[in-house]
C-alpha cells in the first residue's frame, strides 16, 4: 500500500505552485469546472519568472479553450496569435528535402475500407504520384499561406480544416490568469523557500514563502517548471531520462521582428547538430535552436541560429538546458506534477502544452474524493505515462529516419530505438499499415505523413487497392488533388483572415 488516505472531509484546498502556462492552465480549468467545490490558491514568483517559450500548439487546444468558454477571436487578439495548419520539416530527411506534417486526414475524407495513402503508395511505387503533401488539404492550403476556419463551410474539405495556434505564451498565461482570478482563484506573489511534509506519511502539508508566509493545502499541483520543486525536490518521485533516444539537451530562443507573409504553419529546419524552429506571431517571429551539447557548442549553435533568421533579432539568444524524459510518478502522494515539472519532450511536435491539458483533464476524471486512493493514482500515472511514451516514439522517429551525413545525424541513425517504435516501423515497411492504439495522441494520419516524409517507404501496399485498375487509381488521385487545390484557392490569405477577424489591437 504505497499511498495512505488523507483527511476526513472532501479535498477542498488546492494549491498550485507556479504561474507559467501550466499553473494558469490548471487554475483556469479547475476554477471553471470545479470552482464551487474548491478553494484554489496559486503561488508564483516574479523573481524566478517563467521559462518564456512555448508558442506552438496542436488542434486539441481548441477543446481546452472551448471548455473554458473562450471566444477564439478574442483569444487570438489577446495573445497576438496566428493560425497553425501543421509543421513544415525542412532538410530533415536530407538537405534540400521538405515535407509537411499537416493536421487532418491524408486525402481528405476517408474513402472506406482502404486508407487513401494506400492508393497513393501504389501510384508512387509506379513513379507516377507526386509527394504525399499534394493530397493533404492543410499542406496544400498552408504552402499557399491560406487559412479559413473549418466550421465556416460544410460538405467540403473547407469544412474540415483542423487548426491550432501560434501564440505568445506569456500573453496566454496572462489571459488565463484573468479568467481564473475572475472565478475566485487567489494569487500569491512570492518565492517558496521550503516545503513542509507531514511526519506520518510524507504528504505535503504546506509551502513556506521566503518572507515566512505559510500556504497550506490538501492537494498540491507542482507547476514549478524544470526544477520540480514539490514532485522532485521535496518528494523525490524520480525521473526517467530519455537522452539516449532524444539526444538534444539545449535550446536557445531569439524573438525577431515580424516578417510577412504570416505563414500558417510552424517551420522546423534540421541543422548540423539539431534543428531550428520558426513560429510566426502577429507582433514577432519566434525563432530558436534545439541542439545536442555532445555535438556542438553554445557559441556555434548561436552562430547558426543568428545566421538563419528572416527578421531582425530583438534580443540575444537565451540558452537553456533540459533533460528529455518523464517523471517516474506524475502523481505522488498528494502532489500532481504538470507542465515542465512532469517531464519534458522537446518542442519538435508542440506536445508540451497538450500534455498539460491532457493531464488536467485526467486529473479532473480522477479527482480525489475524501482521500487519495492508490489504485486511482496508479491508473492516472499509467495513463499519462502511456501518452508520454507513445509521443516520445513519434519524436524519436524524426531523428532516427534520416539520411544526413553530419556526426549528430549519423549517431541518431545508429541508435537502437524503443521496441514499440521498431514494431510500428516494421509493420509500416511491409504494406504501409499503421494503427492508432488506445488513446495515443498521434493519429494514423500523423504517423503516415512523418514516416513517409522521413523516407520510410513500404515495400508493398494493401491488396484491395488492386480492385481498381491503374487508370481508375490515377483518375481518383487526380480528382482528389483537383478538389483540394480548388478548395484551397477559395480560402483567403492567412494574413487577411487575421486582419478581418482577430488582429491584435
Ligand atoms: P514555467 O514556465 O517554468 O513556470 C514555472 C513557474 O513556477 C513560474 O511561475 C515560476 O515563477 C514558478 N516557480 C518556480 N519555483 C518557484 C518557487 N520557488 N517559488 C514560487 N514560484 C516558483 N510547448 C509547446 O506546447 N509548444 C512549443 O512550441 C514549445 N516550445 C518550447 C521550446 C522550448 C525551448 C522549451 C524549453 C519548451 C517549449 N515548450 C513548448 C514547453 C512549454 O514552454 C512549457 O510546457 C510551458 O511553458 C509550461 O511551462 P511551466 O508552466 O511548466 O513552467
Amino acid at each position: 500500500m504505497g499511498e495512505a488516505q488523507v483527511g476526513a472531509g472532501r479535498i477542498r484546498k488546492v494549491v498550485i505552485v507556479g504561474g507559467g502556462t501550466a499553473g494558469w492552465m490548471a487554475a483556469a480549468m479547475l476554477s471553471k469546472l470545479m470552482g464551487r467545490a474548491l478553494d484554489i490558491t496559486l503561488v508564483e514568483s516574479e523573481l524566478i519568472g517563467t521559462v518564456g517559450v512555448g508558442e506552438a500548439t496542436i488542434p486539441q487546444i481548441r477543446l481546452f479553450n472551448a471548455t473554458l468558454g473562450i471566444d477564439e477571436n478574442e483569444f487570438m487578439r489577446m495573445t497576438q496569435g496566428t493560425f497553425k495548419l501543421g509543421i513544415e520539416f525542412v532538410d530533415w530527411l536530407q538537405p534540400g528535402h521538405r515535407y509537411m506534417h499537416a493536421f487532418g486526414a491524408v486525402g481528405g475524407r476517408d474513402l472506406g475500407a482502404v486508407p487513401f495513402h494506400q492508393y497513393w503508395l501504389k501510384s508512387r511505387q509506379a513513379g507516377r504520384a507526386p509527394a504525399l503533401d499534394h493530397y493533404v488539404f492543410n499542406a496544400v492550403a498552408g504552402w499557399q499561406n491560406r487559412f479559413l476556419r473549418g466550421a465556416d463551410v460544410v460538405n467540403s474539405p473547407l469544412g474540415n480544416v483542423a487548426h491550432a495556434f501560434h501564440f505568445d505564451a506569456g500573453l496566454y498565461a496572462k489571459y488565463l490568469r484573468g479568467l481564473a482570478e475572475a472565478r475566485g482563484v487567489t494569487r500569491i506573489e512570492g518565492t517558496i523557500g521550503d516545503v513542509r511534509l507531514r511526519g506520518e506519511d510524507g504528504f505535503i502539508e504546506s509551502v513556506v514563502l521566503d518572507d515566512g508566509r505559510v500556504v497550506e493545502g490538501e492537494l498540491f499541483l507542482d507547476c514549478s517548471g524544470f526544477r520540480g520543486l514539490l514532485i522532485e525536490q521535496a518528494l523525490h518521485a524520480g525521473y526517467e531520462d530519455w537522452t539516449h533516444w532524444l539526444p538534444c539537451d539545449r535550446a536557445m530562443a531569439v524573438p525577431c521582428e515580424s516578417v510577412r507573409p504570416l505563414t500558417p504553419y510552424t517551420r522546423s529546419t534540421a541543422r548540423s547538430a539539431g534543428w531550428q524552429w520558426r513560429i510566426p506571431l502577429q507582433h514577432r517571429t519566434g525563432n530558436g535552436m534545439v541542439y545536442s551539447s555532445a555535438h556542438t557548442s553554445d557559441e556555434e549553435a548561436a552562430r547558426i541560429l543568428l545566421a538563419n533568421l528572416d527578421g531582425a533579432p530583438q534580443a540575444d539568444p537565451r540558452p537553456l538546458r533540459f533533460t528529455t524524459g518523464m517523471r517516474k510518478r506524475f502523481w505522488h502522494r498528494n502532489c500532481v506534477a504538470l507542465g515542465l515539472a512532469s517531464g519534458f519532450m522537446e518542442p519538435l511536435e508542440s506536445t508540451s502544452i497538450h500534455f498539460i491539458q491532457a493531464s488536467l483533464s485526467k486529473l479532473v476524471s480522477f479527482f480525489p474524493d475524501a482521500g487519495f486512493d492508490p489504485v486511482e493514482i496508479d491508473e492516472y500515472n499509467r495513463q499519462v505515462q502511456f501518452e508520454y511514451i507513445r509521443s516520445r516514439d513519434f519524436l524519436v522517429l524524426h531523428y532516427w529516419a534520416n539520411r544526413r551525413e553530419e556526426p549528430f545525424w549519423r549517431d541518431c541513425r545508429a541508435m537502437s530505438i524503443p521496441d514499440t517504435l521498431a514494431h510500428k516501423i516494421e509493420l509500416f515497411q511491409r504494406h504501409g499499415r499503421v494503427f492508432r492504439e488506445h488513446e495515443e495522441l498521434f493519429t494514423e494520419s500523423s504517423w503516415i505523413q512523418v514516416l513517409i516524409g522521413q523516407g520510410v517507404l513500404p515495400a508493398g501496399y494493401h491488396p484491395m487497392v488492386d480492385l481498381l485498375d491503374d487508370n481508375e487509381t490515377e483518375a481518383m488521385l487526380a480528382g482528389v488533388r483537383r478538389v483540394l487545390e480548388s478548395c484551397a484557392a477559395q480560402m483567403p490569405a492567412h494574413e487577411d483572415f487575421i486582419a478581418r477577424h482577430c488582429a491584435a489591437v
